[in-house]
């Protein structure tokens, strides 16, 4: 079989969008498909809107914005990521700089905010009104960071996750993902989120573990996840995507039988609606996303196209119908 050979192509979940132009600008002017996925995370990241990344994120249960973001090179599967960081706007870079200046992948908390603060990166306050309101109504009390607040918490934590699996996913949920292939035919994949809204602080999602909500090898292809980090990490989504492809199944194949995976997981806080997404791209620069959703869509541009295009997501339910 044939495959038509594209270059110069991003895909993203939704919300994506926003770091489109930024990133079709790098790629036009023949840059790398790292600097593009970091450029378009980054612009979600500052994106106030959207409360599931960067500054604007709801908040952990005790209404302390917590980041995570993670990055994989295609080209080496060299891969960077930080995890629970607070004050620092673009985790995305930090999980760069990871990934490039240090022996390791992954760096969380104290330890992420410290590496953040040698490497010159500006603290500021990622907590925005709307985000503090909205812990508020769900959570209550008043922000803190008074680490007493622990000791009660673990009720209001459980309360908190009551009222959350009620409601709307757009809400509470949320997530970016960014794939690249560059004019050179590299693949790069860029994930940040504030996470699970009122999570407890420390909790990491799927996002800053590779091979989880991240994993990119030129050699077959990317995939990243958004929804219930936890079904992820225990199916290790993004990698199984990428070995699906590496053993010859197409990429719609290969999205679907790591979507059916979720399946055997058995899960009392997977009574959403939509739970669980993903957006891949094969070795050929075809692209392609899934959900549990009916509803749920993916973005794609190439360099020739003038703007994005949104496209439905292939529905995968997580109960059989
Ligand atoms: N996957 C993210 C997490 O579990 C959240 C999301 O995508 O909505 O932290």
């Amino acid at each position: 079989m044939s495959h038509q050979d594209i270059r110069g192509v991003i895909v993203g979940s939704a919300n994506a969008r926003v770091g489109f132009p930024a990133a079709i600008e790098i790629l036009r002017a023949g840059g790398s498909a790292i600097d593009a996925a970091v450029a378009a995370v980054r612009a979600v990241e500052d994106d106030l809107d959207d409360q599931g990344v960067g500054t604007g994120g709801i908040p952990n249960i005790l209404g302390q914005v917590e980041l995570d973001a993670s990055i994989m090179d295609g080209r080496t599967l060299a891969a960077g990521a930080v995890g629970a960081v607070k004050r620092y706007p673009h985790p995305i870079e930090i999980a760069r700089k990871v990934m490039e200046v240090t022996p390791h992948v992954m760096l969380v908390g104290e330890g992420a905010e410290l590496f953040a603060r040698y490497h010159g990166f500006e603290p500021a306050d990622l907590l925005t009104p709307e985000a503090e309101q909205a812990w508020r109504a769900v959570v209550g009390g008043e922000a803190t960071t008074r680490s007493s607040v622990y000791e009660d918490s673990y009720q209001l934590y459980m309360q908190a996750v009551k009222d959350w699996v009620k409601l709307l996913h757009k809400e509470i949920f949320g997530t970016t993902n960014v794939i690249v292939r560059d004019l050179n035919g590299d693949i790069a994949c860029a994930v940040s989120t504030s996470g699970w809204g009122f999570k407890w602080p420390g909790r990491l999602g799927d996002s800053p573990i590779i091979g989880a909500g991240n994993y990119a090898d030129n050699r077959y292809g990317a995939a990243a996840c958004t929804g219930r980090g936890e079904m992820a990490i225990r199916c290790a989504s993004a990698h199984s995507v990428v070995m699906y492809l590496r053993h010859g199944l197409s990429l719609e194949e290969a999205l679907r039988q790591a979507m059916l995976d979720l399946r055997q997981l058995d899960d009392p806080f997977a009574e959403r609606h939509n739970v669980m997404n993903i957006v891949a791209m094969d070795r050929h620069g075809q692209v392609l996303a899934a959900s549990t959703s009916s509803e749920a869509t993916y973005v794609v541009q190439t360099v020739e196209m003038e703007t994005y295009e949104e496209r439905p997501r292939l529905h995968v339910p997580l109960h059989e119908v």
